[in-house]
């Protein structure tokens, strides 16, 4: 069975995903969306987490009380776009770790090139969410899936701003385990392996390097 693309389609998201579109949008207000994406997505990437039952008491008295059942949670954003969505998901989940994964794209082959990792230990024990905000080709978000699994992590998820229907296919048939969250799947990759419409250079748009 493969694993399901959620694509988030709540109202703000897809207003702030429209901004972030826009040509004119500058990299001051590319981040603040982006950050409030990255954290609108990991909400929904977040819903099936278990919970279990604390007793605690409120001013008013006893109450059994819901917490998460497992807070080994690591955030694992692909360098260096996704460090503009880690920042606001740190903020929702402040107990969460980071692993960071740098890949860059092989201008020739479009191929992921692996130039750091660096994971908690126990990353066995976590469930991680993959941020690689611009699943184009799939090339490095398969990359990413690897080195993770790598380490013998068994719950992943993969949280992506945007989506090629290419990019999709290849992770779903790499890795058909890995659910995927995006706000849209776009309609194609240009010859560039750039997505169409999308959003241009998300790391440029993010940094101003462009
Ligand atoms: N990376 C980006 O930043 N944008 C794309 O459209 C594809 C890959």
């Amino acid at each position: 069975m493969i694993a399901p693309v959620h694509v988030v389609l709540h109202p703000l998201v897809q207003h702030k995903l429209t901004r972030l579109r826009q040509s004119e949008t500058m990299h001051p207000e590319f981040r603040i969306l982006m950050r409030d994406v990255g954290m609108l997505l990991l909400y929904e990437a977040t819903r099936d987490l278990s919970l279990r039952e604390v007793q605690i008491d409120t001013p008013l008295g006893r109450f059994p009380a819901l917490t998460l059942e497992d807070a080994n949670i690591c955030l694992a954003p692909v360098l260096r776009a996704g460090l503009g969505m880690v920042e606001s998901m740190l903020d929702l989940m402040p107990f969460a770790r980071v692993a960071h994964v740098g890949l860059y794209r092989d201008p020739r082959t479009l191929d992921a090139v692996e130039y750091f990792f660096k994971a908690p230990a126990d990353l066995a024990c976590c469930s991680v969410f993959i941020v690689d905000p611009m699943l184009a080709t799939g090339h490095s978000a398969v990359a990413a899936i690897e080195r993770i699994k790598a380490c013998a992590v068994t719950r992943i998820s993969l949280i992506s701003l945007l989506a090629a229907p290419e990019g999709v296919g290849v992770v779903q048939a790499a890795h058909p385990d890995v659910p995927i969250f995006t706000a849209s799947v776009d309609n194609k990759l240009d010859a560039h392996a750039y997505i169409v419409p999308g959003l241009g250079d998300a790391g440029d748009r993010l940094y101003g390097t462009g």
